[in-house]
C-alpha cells in the first residue's frame, strides 16, 4: 500500500527517489488499476473510485517533483497497458494522457498555492482537496468525457453524466489514496502511542460494526437502519488516538469495502437504483475522507503545536532559572571588588554562628581597615583608590580558601575574614599572614608614613552560647581594630576577651 516505501526518518522530502521506486511505481499503479476495476459496479465498468492517479501524485509530492518525468513516464505506460483491456489502443493512449494531465495539474496547482507537500497541516490538506479532487479531477473529467464520446459514437450517456461519474471517481481516488500513500512514506509525526484496553475494545467493536454494515442486505436489520455512516465515529476515534497514518488506512479500507460491496448486490445504502447507490457511496466516502483524515491532520497539528509551546515554556523556564541564579550571585557580590558583599557576609555569619554553637568550635572574625585611605584617595584619585581596593580584595581571597572561610567587603575600605578556628593562635595567624601578604604587595602610598598601603586588623573569636547574637563578635573585632589604629596602625590586635 505504499508508493514510495522510504525510510521513516526522511522527513523533509528533499531526498531523491531511490532506484527501486521506478520498479515499485508501475507495479503499484498497475495493481491499483486492477483493484479499482474489481470494484466496478456496472457492466459498463462504472467505478465508484479511481485509485491509480494518486500513485503518481503521491510520488510527486513525496519527492517534491524530483525525477518527476521519469516517474510520470512509468505510470503513464502502466496506465496505457492497463486500459487496453477496456479501450482501443488509441483510446487508452488518450485517456491515460488525460490522467497524466490531471496529476500534473494537481501537483502544479498545489505548488502554486504554496502547499507544503507532506499534507502535515490542515491548511495544506484543504489546498490538496481544492487542487486535486476538485480542480484537477474536474478538468480531467471534462476532457475524458469528450474523449469517451468521440471514441464511442453509440454511447447514450449524456456528456454531463459522464463528467460527473469521472470527476467523482477520480476525486475520491485521489482523496482516499494520496494521504494514505504519503502518510506511509513520510515521517511518523505523532508521539509513540500506548495501545490501551479501550483502544482494543473500540477497534474490535468498529471491526464488528464494519462486518455487520457490509454483510447485511439493504442497510437495515430488524427495521433499524445500519448504513456505512455508522463507521464514522470509530474512524474519528482512530483519528484522535492514532493519528493520520492509521486513520488514512482505515478510511481507505472502509472506502474500498464500500465500493466493493456495491458490486455484490448487498445495497448497503438501501433499496435504491444503482446510479443513486453510486452517488450515495461517493458522498459517504467523501465525508469519511474529509472528516476522518482532516480531523486526524488537525489533531496532529494541534499536538505538534502544543509540544512546541511546551518546549518553549521549558526553554524559558530554564533561562529564567539561569537568570535567577545569576541574580542571586550578583546580589551576594560586591560590585567593585567581585568578592562577597556585606549582605552575603551577614548571611554567612548567621549560619556559621549557629554551626559554631552546635559544634562548639570557635568562630573567628578579622576586621581589616586600610590605613590612611582617605589620604590615598586624595593623593592618587578615587579611581586609583578603587584599583587599590580591588588588589587588596584579590589578595585576601587568595589568602583564605578553605571551605567555610569567607572574605567579604564590609563597606568602604573595610574587609572582613570569617573562619572557624581551633584557637586564638590560629585566628591571629590568619590575620597576620593577611597583613604580611599586603606588605608583600607593597602598593605605593606616598601619603602614608609607611610609604605603602598598609592595614590595621582587629581579631575576635568566640564560641556562641544560647542567647548571644552575632553582634557580639562584630563589636569585639571592631574594638580590636580600634586598638590597632590607636597603637599606630599597620598591626594586628587580638580582642582581649578572645585571648583568654
Ligand atoms: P584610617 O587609617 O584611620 O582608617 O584613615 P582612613 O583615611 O583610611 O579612614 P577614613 O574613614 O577617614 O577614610 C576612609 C576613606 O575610604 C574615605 C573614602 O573616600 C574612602 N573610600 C570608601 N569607599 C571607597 C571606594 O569604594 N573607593 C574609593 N576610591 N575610596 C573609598
Ligand atoms: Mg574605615
Ligand atoms: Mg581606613
Amino acid at each position: 500500500m505504499n508508493a514510495t516505501l522510504t525510510p521513516l526518518h526522511l522527513s523533509n522530502g528533499q531526498d531523491r527517489p531511490p532506484w527501486w521506486i521506478y520498479l515499485l511505481l508501475p507495479l503499484l499503479h498497475f495493481a491499483s488499476v486492477k483493484l479499482t476495476l474489481l470494484c466496478a459496479v456496472t457492466p459498463e465498468t462504472e467505478v465508484v473510485v479511481w485509485l491509480p492517479n494518486a500513485v503518481l501524485l503521491a510520488a510527486l509530492m513525496r519527492y517534491q517533483g524530483q525525477r518527476g518525468w521519469a516517474m510520470a513516464a512509468l505510470t503513464y505506460s502502466s496506465d496505457v497497458l492497463a486500459s487496453l483491456s477496456a479501450f482501443s489502443p488509441w483510446g487508452a493512449v488518450l485517456l491515460s494522457l488525460v490522467n497524466l494531465a490531471e496529476v500534473v495539474f494537481a501537483y502544479w496547482l498545489m505548488r502554486r498555492m504554496h502547499a507544503s507537500l507532506g499534507l502535515q497541516r490542515f491548511r495544506d490538506f484543504g489546498k490538496f482537496i481544492a487542487a486535486g479532487p476538485i480542480a484537477a479531477a474536474l478538468l480531467a473529467s471534462l476532457l475524458a468525457s469528450a474523449v469517451l464520446l468521440q471514441l464511442d459514437a453509440s454511447t447514450t450517456t449524456p456528456y454531463l453524466t459522464l463528467v460527473r461519474l469521472w470527476w467523482f471517481g477520480d476525486a475520491l481516488g485521489l482523496l482516499i489514496y494520496t494521504p494514505l500513500l504519503l502518510s506511509f512514506s513520510g515521517p511518523v509525526l505523532s508521539a509513540p502511542i500506548r495501545f490501551t484496553l479501550l483502544d482494543g475494545t473500540v477497534v474490535l467493536l468498529g471491526l464488528a460494526l464494519a462486518g455487520l454494515v457490509f454483510s447485511i442486505h439493504r442497510g437495515e436489520i430488524g427495521g433499524v437502519s445500519v448504513t456505512p455512516d455508522l463507521l464514522l465515529p470509530p474512524v474519528l476515534y482512530l483519528a484522535v488516538r492514532f493519528g493520520v497514518r492509521w486513520t488514512a488506512l482505515a478510511v481507505a479500507l472502509i472506502s474500498l469495502a464500500t465500493a466493493w460491496v456495491l458490486t455484490t448486490g448487498h445495497q448497503p445504502f438501501g433499496a435504491v437504483d444503482v446510479h443513486l447507490e453510486i452517488v450515495r457511496a461517493q458522498e459517504f466516502i467523501f465525508t469519511l475522507c474529509t472528516i476522518g483524515i482532516g480531523f486526524a491532520i488537525l489533531l496532529t497539528e494541534l499536538k505538534t503545536h502544543e509540544r512546541g509551546l511546551e518546549d518553549k515554556v521549558r526553554e524559558r523556564t530554564q533561562a529564567l532559572e539561569a537568570t535567577n541564579t545569576l541574580l542571586a550571585a550578583l546580589s551576594a557580590t560586591d560590585g567593585l571588588t567581585g568578592i562577597a558583599n556585606r549582605r552575603r557576609f551577614d548571611e554567612v555569619l548567621a549560619s556559621e554562628w549557629s554551626r559554631a554553637a552546635r559544634s562548639g568550635q570557635p568562630l573567628a572574625l578579622v576586621m581589616l581597615d586600610v590605613d590612611f585611605f582617605k589620604a590615598y584617595n586624595d593623593h592618587y584619585g578615587h579611581l586609583a583608590g578603587d584599583d587599590c581596593l580591588r588588589h587588596i580584595a584579590r589578595m585576601l581571597a587568595a589568602h583564605l580558601h578553605r571551605t567555610g572561610d569567607l572574605v567579604a567587603r564590609y563597606g568602604g575600605e573595610e574587609f572582613v575574614l570569617l573562619a572557624p578556628v581551633r584557637d586564638a593562635a590560629e585566628a591571629l595567624h590568619i590575620a597576620e599572614t593577611a597583613r604580611q601578604a599586603l606588605a608583600t604587595l607593597a602598593l605605593p602610598h606616598a601619603a602614608s608614613p609607611f610609604g605603602m598601603v598598609t592595614a590595621s586588623l582587629g581579631v575576635a573569636l568566640h564560641v556562641p552560647t544560647v542567647g548571644e547574637t552575632t553582634d557580639l563578635l562584630v563589636q569585639q573585632a571592631d574594638q580590636a581594630l580600634y586598638q590597632a589604629k590607636a597603637r599606630g596602625r599597620n598591626q594586628t590586635v587580638l580582642q582581649a576577651s578572645s585571648a583568654a
